[in-house]
């Protein structure tokens, strides 16, 4: 088989499925706040699991608390998997993450009940941790396990933001960290990842759906001009070595570089700090960060060039002394050109609108591409909004979404 009509996806299960699962957390009127290894969290993935054999799914928990349900495939061969993560930030919204967890679920039981056993096994995943929002450094807690990144320490050394470490968290919820080596899969072909957008641009296109071309590189620097301390009154505008003018002028600078890129190039000044920080003194040292980002590697590469030619050249004729760390540096991450085919000719088959779409925000798939294909698929957020009790996605595009998934999974799997 290689086409299906329409796949039904019934809304209703959708909407009961993310309104049973926001309780685990719930936060406020709309909000959700739970974060791995809480007893919220522990609701959320018994629930899950619960959910998972109702489906006839075999379900399997791994050695960090990721929740895997199972269809086993007539031919065997490796799984074709689909999910998200489980935790939210602090508070977040019903969606992020969610979607993807209930999305994966729904659509092998739309596709178990229409169409019995795949050829090839399938798998929905629940992810156990992705935000950070318990334990900063932890960042893609379940993915990581999965392709084998968390290294030896990192249980004992990451940290909590009750200074508690990862490891106790996980004793604290029945898991042995020094079992982490054995969530370990080197079995999976593809991952196929249902999210929100977080953005604006479906919205403002008028669609439903995207299909992500790739996850964007992101490196951040940490900046620091040094220059010296004068009086702000009595030190002329051309004896000034004014670390502050540097820094407006590198600022403005990189932002019209990467406005004048174009989308998808972004960049962002988000902090800044100036010693003193007085009304009346020139600052003997100025600090603040640059995020810039591009999904394509080579674009990135030049955006980041030329950033830094930039600083360089402005510190030079501004005889400031100028030092820079880049303390997050992570490489673009393209998606499958097979699969971002296939996820195409699914949403024709479905006759579900979608363009095509590169993501600005990090997800589980860039660690996943570490061990298997990726590609994502995008849902409209309501003015754009994520990692917020506001964040809203309709059952309407959420149906279309998942829709998507599952008749790409059926290519794919049966
Ligand atoms: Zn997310």
């Amino acid at each position: 088989m290689s086409t299906t009509d329409d796949i039904a996806i019934d809304p209703a299960l959708v909407e009961r499925f993310i309104m049973e699962m926001a309780r685990f957390g719930a936060h406020g009127a709309t909000g959700v706040w739970r974060t791995v290894y809480s007893p919220e969290w522990v609701g959320a993935t018994d629930l899950y699991a619960r959910w998972c054999e109702e489906a006839g799914l075999t379900v399997k928990r791994d050695a960090v608390g990721n929740v895997w349900g199972r269809l086993d495939g007539t031919e065997g061969g490796k799984a074709i998997v689909s999910g998200s993560h489980i935790d939210t930030q602090r508070p977040g919204g019903r969606y992020d993450g969610t979607l993807g967890v209930i999305g994966g679920l729904i659509a092998l039981r739309a596709l178990k009940e229409r169409y019995g056993a795949p050829r090839r096994p399938l798998e929905a995943v629940a992810l156990c941790e992705e935000e950070g929002s318990r334990f900063p450094a932890a960042g893609w807690w379940g993915s990581r396990a999965i392709t084998g990144r968390i290294g030896p320490e990192d249980p004992d050394r990451i940290r909590g933001l009750a200074d508690e470490t990862i490891a106790q968290g996980m004793r604290e919820v029945g898991l042995d960290p020094a079992r982490i080596p054995e969530a370990r899969r080197d079995d999976i072909d593809a991952f196929i990842e249902l999210h929100i957008e977080q953005g604006p641009i479906l919205e403002q296109a008028g669609l439903p759906v995207a299909v992500v071309t790739g996850i964007t590189g992101i490196r951040h620097y940490l900046v620091t001009l040094e220059g010296t301390q004068n009086h702000a009154g009595a030190f002329p505008m051309d004896m000034r070595r004014d670390p502050m003018a540097g820094f407006a002028e590198i600022a403005s600078g990189v932002i019209d570089t990467a406005h004048r890129c174009g989308r998808p190039a972004v960049t962002t000044v988000g902090r800044v700090e100036a010693e003193p920080n007085m009304p009346a003194v020139i600052p003997r040292r100025v600090r603040f960060t640059v995020d810039a980002r591009h999904p394509d590697p080579a674009a990135c590469t030049r955006l980041y060039a030329s950033h830094e030619r930039l600083m360089q050249e402005v510190a030079a004729r501004r005889g400031l002394d100028m030092s820079w760390e880049t303390f997050l540096d992570h490489p673009a991450c393209p998606s499958d050109p097979g699969l971002v085919a296939t996820l195409q000719e699914a949403a024709r088959g479905q006759k579900v609108p979608f363009m095509l779409m590169a993501s600005g925000a990090g997800h589980d798939s860039q660690q996943m591409a570490a061990v298997a294909k990726v590609a994502m698929i995008f849902v409209r957020s309501k003015d754009g909004r994520s990692h917020t009790p506001e964040e809203f996605s309709s059952i309407e595009d959420i149906v279309a979404g998942i829709k998507v998934l599952a008749a790409s999974l059926f290519r794919l799997a049966y």
